[in-house]
């Protein structure tokens, strides 16, 4: 028997690399764009500088993860702490770029699914710093997804579903596609539209932000409606959890804000990736009882 790494496996260990470099590289333009959306600067230029002692960084300190754990995550110029998140940006976009290649492969599928997540990951960091989810990716989120829809298809049973109860039938794929992107995010944005409303009539104060609704409306355009539901479920059990905990443990009140949007952000990568398995798993443990 050999020991030796046998040239396929050597070629997808290469990938698997390029995949996680790629995300790094990708993650570390994703700190910009949170960094900067917030505060409606341009995205482009100028090049990055220290948000303390604004001194430029030089090309050779600006290295994703390697340059942080080299330099202590201090900056050279004026020896203050550089913030915790850019390298938790750099290694999540870098886990899902992985991850996405490991499950999908290179495909269309696979690279519309890599602009979905680095525009969540973007929103995930702006609500957890400022608690808004800005309609500049929510909005041209939606809109892309329901394009998309048109160029691979959304899994999803429920425009059929919707076509049979009226009595519709139709095989143009395309077409089902787009209708399960649309329900998606109509469906979805529509239910958490809902559930604000009630939350805002019996507490009578904002729960929930119009910014979570448009973020839903745009998962459901990329994923349809089963995921785009699951998201919602996972989002909320996650909150629930993580928000009891931080009023437990840090003695928060019960009014302190929590980043839903950033729950259901890291929800939403979660679904896409696994949520068919999730679904089925649990759809047969139900059944064996
Ligand atoms: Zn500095």
């Amino acid at each position: 028997m050999s020991w030796e790494v046998g040239i396929d496996e050597k070629i997808m260990l290469v990938a698997e690399l390029f995949f996680v470099i790629l995300g790094l590289i990708v993650g570390s333009f994703l700190n910009v764009c949170i960094a900067r959306i917030p505060r409606q600067e341009s995205i482009v230029f100028p090049n990055s500088h220290c948000p303390h002692c604004r001194k430029p960084i030089k090309v050779y300190d600006n290295i994703p993860l390697l340059s942080y754990l080299l330099l202590f995550g201090k900056c050279r110029s004026c020896g203050q702490r550089i913030s915790w998140q850019y390298p938790v940006v750099e290694v999540l976009t870098a886990l899902t770029f992985w991850a996405t290649f490991v499950l999908l492969g290179v495909n269309l599928k696979a690279v519309i699914l890599l602009i979905f997540f680095s525009s969540v990951v973007i929103l995930i960091f702006i609500d957890l710093n400022h608690r808004i989810l800005p309609d500049v990716i929510t909005l041209p989120g939606v809109l892309f997804g329901l394009l998309f829809s048109l160029l691979t298809p959304v899994q999803d049973s429920t425009a059929e579903l919707v076509l049979r109860t009226f009595g519709l039938e139709t095989s143009n794929a395309i077409f089902i596609s787009f209708l399960n992107s649309f329900l998606g995010a109509l469906i979805c944005g529509g239910f958490l539209w809902l559930v604000a409303e009630i939350y805002l009539r019996v507490r009578k104060i904002e729960g929930l932000g119009f910014g979570d609704i448009k973020l839903m409306g745009m998962v459901g355009a990329f994923l349809g409606m089963k995921l785009a539901l699951l998201t919602i479920m996972l989002g909320s059990m996650m909150g629930a959890i993580i928000g009891l905990l931080f009023i437990k443990l840090c003695g928060k009140d019960t009014r302190y804000e929590l980043p839903f949007g950033s729950f259901l952000g890291i929800a939403a990568i979660i679904s896409a990736l696994w949520g068919h398995e999730l679904i089925s798993n649990y759809t047969h443990t139900l059944y064996r009882f």
